[in-house]
């Protein structure tokens, strides 16, 4: 749980010491990603696709692992300075499974104590995601040290439907995000009442897929 490590995608590869050789260095080459695109709260493009239409509600999630990856990049960057950090998973529901497509990021006034989403922020939250005919499907925060939802975080979540989960992540998300047995998962059932997703339906419900995959043979 308290497990310190630093690359982004929080997972670590055995490099030999020795410099490597020229076919060895374009061998090893990978475009990086160095930039992505940042939308505001107004799309380019307004969508009314009739993806909201269908009644709230899914069971598994899939969640493509750069969407992990960013999360995490954006939760250790307040996790440096010591604060917690807070976003939305957005995406579509088909077939009662939800696909996360889009992280929202909020602006927020998190401390290691406390955090706080204002009632304008979320109202703009879900005016970012109407615009684009998203369906807020999961939040998540960190917390400084253990996972689990607090008094605090039980009193009203950002869209307070049930189904909706809430997700806490240890150790201000320097942990290995992708691997879900180390959240602290609960779903809304209404009026301040949460149902916990043990470790077996986490693995389950909750499924990351490979964003990137290098074919090197
Ligand atoms: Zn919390």
């Amino acid at each position: 749980m308290c497990e310190m490590r630093s690359s982004t995608a929080g997972r670590k590869t055995s490099r030999s010491t020795a410099k490597p050789t020229r076919s060895q260095a374009a061998a090893e080459w990978a475009p990086s990603l160095t930039a992505i695109r940042v939308a505001g709260e107004t799309p380019a493009v307004l969508r009314a696709l009739r993806r909201r239409d269908v009644e709230f509600g899914f069971d598994r999630v899939f969640v493509p692992s750069l969407i992990v990856d960013h999360t995490e990049l954006v939760f250790r960057q307040a996790g440096r300075g010591g604060d917690e950090a807070f976003v939305i998973w957005a995406g579509t529901l088909a077939d009662n499974d939800a696909h996360i497509s889009t992280i929202v990021v909020p602006r927020s006034s998190f401390s290691p104590t406390h955090g706080e989403i204002t009632a304008e922020t979320s109202g703009h939250v879900l005016t970012s995601l109407d615009a684009r005919d998203l369906v807020p499907i999961l939040q998540l925060h960190t917390h400084p040290r253990s996972a689990f939802l607090s008094d605090t975080d039980a009193i009203r979540p950002i869209v307070a439907v049930s189904g909706f989960i809430s997700v806490v992540i240890p150790d201000f998300g320097f942990v290995d995000l992708a691997d879900v047995r180390l959240w602290s998962a609960h779903e809304f059932e209404g009026s301040r009442r949460w149902r916990e997703l043990d470790v077996d339906e986490r693995q389950r419900r909750l499924i990351v897929d490979d964003s990137l995959i290098r074919v090197e043979w």
